[in-house]
């Protein structure tokens, strides 16, 4: 059985025997991760089950995205897709989070014992932004610098010519 996720919810009134949750959120609802993209016209699809491990709530599920960034190599926009899974705990406060196993990934509820899903997968999502982006195939860059290359060639164009005088020259 397969139902859309809230915006925001509850994780104890999600836990039920073999509900999937599905979500589309859009990249521009998260501003932190939207700052670092050069776009962010991209849906985030995100599919989650909750389940109950010891005294805790655990959500695991996959994201899929697209980031759209330049290339630190040739400066030309390139794309990359990922689809990673994630896993995360519940927890109602800091002091809990301290208390979890090193390996398990705290999400801090709200006062309400509530959270929004920007919340819980803006991080996650951040995670898989490469810190320095480039094109997998250097080919590809190499097109994008030849075209920077020619560019003194447009420059010059402002310049006086020196065969300029020359014409002038001939014309006496
Ligand atoms: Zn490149």
């Amino acid at each position: 059985m397969v139902k859309a996720l809230p915006q925001r919810f509850n994780p104890d009134l999600l836990v039920r025997d073999g509900t999937r949750f599905e979500l589309v959120l859009s990249q521009s609802q998260c501003p932190r991760l939207a700052s670092i993209l050069s776009s962010a016209d991209n849906d985030i699809q995100v599919t989650a089950l909750f389940s109950r491990r010891k005294d805790h709530i655990v959500v695991t599920g996959r994201l899929k995205t697209r980031f759209a960034l330049d290339c630190q190599r040739c400066l030309e926009s390139m794309h990359v897709d990922i689809s990673e899974p994630f896993e995360l705990v519940f927890v109602e406060n800091e002091l809990k989070a301290q208390t979890l196993a090193k390996e398990l990934d705290p999400v801090i509820l709200d006062e309400y014992g509530q959270i929004h899903v920007v919340d819980l997968f803006e991080d996650e999502v951040m995670l898989h932004v490469p810190v320095i982006p480039k094109h997998s195939d250097l080919s590809v860059c190499d097109i994008g610098q030849t075209e920077f290359g020619e560019l003194p060639a447009d420059v010059d164009e402002g310049k006086t010519n020196p065969f300029d005088a020359l014409k002038n020259l001939n014309l006496h």
